[in-house]
């Protein structure tokens, strides 16, 4: 499925491009939480984080902090979230991997709402996951 992304990536519509290389591109977002709230992409598309192959997640992690530091040099914040959406239900809107980094000025940045509960499963739970990361 072609998502606007891909209209990006092929140049047709514009970007304010931040960083590329031969796997990743990064750009601003266009209705930014923050100043300098930025959009890391992989090239290859993809619609959902673990659906992607480990070279272009490998990539994305080599992009990912060196995209943060310089944001932070420019816009002078300190503190930062890293936001990746998957799926309607968890507010993705663009069905094409992407990880927002988004600084934290003053106010501006990134509202959560966390809602924690309790753990009475744990240890099933992690041999549970544990086995599916074997199988
Ligand atoms: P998400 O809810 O995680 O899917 O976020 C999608 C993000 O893409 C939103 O923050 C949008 O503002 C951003 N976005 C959508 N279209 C564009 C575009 N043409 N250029 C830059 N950012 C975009």
């Amino acid at each position: 499925m072609s998502t606007i992304f891909d209209k990006i990536l092929d140049g047709s519509i514009p970007c304010h491009r931040v960083y590329e290389d031969s796997s990743v591109l990064a750009f601003l977002d266009i209705s930014p939480l923050s100043p300098g709230h930025t959009l890391v992409i992989p090239k290859r598309a993809a619609a959902h984080l673990h659906q992607l192959p480990d070279e272009d997640a490998a990539a994305l992690g080599r992009a990912l902090p060196r995209i943060a530091r310089a944001i932070l040099a420019v816009t002078g914040a300190t503190d930062y979230n890293v936001l990746q959406n998957n799926g309607a239900a968890a507010h993705q809107a663009v069905m094409h991997v992407h990880f927002h980094i988004i600084p934290r000025l003053g106010d501006a940045g990134l509202g959560i709402r966390w809602s924690p509960g309790s753990l009475p499963d744990g240890t099933t739970l992690a041999a549970s996951i544990r086995a599916a990361l074997e199988a």
